[in-house]
């Protein structure tokens, strides 16, 4: 009965998952259809074609527009289905981060500054380097959403607290969230974002990477003040020895 049950939820998710999807490139489709009917005009006799070419020109503007939006739907989609393989190894979050600089500083537009703040120190944790990627894209773009109207700062920061925890922060100056958005941010499919913007799993997928590494996230908001993740993750202590690489001749004994 447990396993229908199981299986049951699974259904339901999938079948909102599709169902949100479908709906994402629906709109997107729509949109770029629209757009594409403007190709009518040219068919039609003008005096002046400059009018003309200018709404071909927003037409195209406005396809293109859509189509980032849809190619974010499926890079969300592509980081969804990426966080089930797990490859974990020890390094330090400081250094990660600081590396991770240019990558999240592409995903901010200028009116944003980011800041990284991490001690010299090394702060060691066992966690998958993609997947600890994975979670920190997801919560600058969320930041970065948040301060999308007036612009703001995003901090990104690592410490030591000092009970064997790392915690690393990603504090924002953006609109905040309600108590109640603050109470099922982590559902799966929870979104206050327009359709087409929000999946609504990011946090869900950074709540699951976190928690299977046996570590703890908790959100710190104030609306019209801004956000702060906070993700707490075990100190390792020392360098494990290398994750040695698959040896590719005797994996094929048994595929
Ligand atoms: P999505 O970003 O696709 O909506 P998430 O799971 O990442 O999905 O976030 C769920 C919701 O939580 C967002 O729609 C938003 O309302 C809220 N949220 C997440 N991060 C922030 C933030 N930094 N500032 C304000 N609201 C946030």
């Amino acid at each position: 009965a447990r396993e229908q049950l199981l299986h049951a939820q699974k259904m339901d998710a999938v079948g909102k998952l599709a169902s949100g999807i479908a709906h994402d490139i629906h709109n997107v489709l729509g949109i770029v259809l629209g757009f594409a009917r403007t190709r009518q005009r040219l068919d039609e006799p003008h005096e002046d074609m400059a009018p003309v070419a200018r709404e071909l020109a927003d037409a195209l503007e406005g396809t293109e527009l859509a189509a980032r939006r849809g190619a974010a739907v499926c890079r969300k989609l592509l980081n969804f289905s990426r966080r089930s393989v797990t490859l974990t190894e020890t390094f330090d979050v400081a250094q990660a981060l600081r590396e991770l600089r240019p990558l999240l500083q592409q995903l901010l537009p200028p009116d944003i500054k980011l800041e990284i703040a991490t001690p010299a120190l090394p702060l060691l944790i066992h966690f998958d380097r993609n997947q600890f990627e994975l979670a920190l894209l997801n919560l600058v773009t969320n930041a970065r959403d948040a301060m999308q109207e007036h612009g703001g700062v995003c901090v990104v920061s690592a410490a030591d607290d000092g009970d064997g925890q790392i915690a690393i922060t990603i504090r924002d100056t953006g609109a905040g969230m309600s108590a109640e958005a603050v109470q099922h941010a982590f559902e799966p499919f929870f979104t206050t974002k327009p359709v087409g913007l929000g999946t609504g799993l990011g946090l869900s997928v950074v709540y699951d990477l976190i928690h299977r590494a046996g570590g703890t996230v908790a959100i710190d908001s104030t609306p019209g003040i801004g956000t702060a993740i906070r993700m707490r993750l075990p100190r390792t202590d020392t360098l494990s020895a290398r994750i040695p690489e698959p040896d590719l001749a005797s994996l094929r004994v048994w595929l």
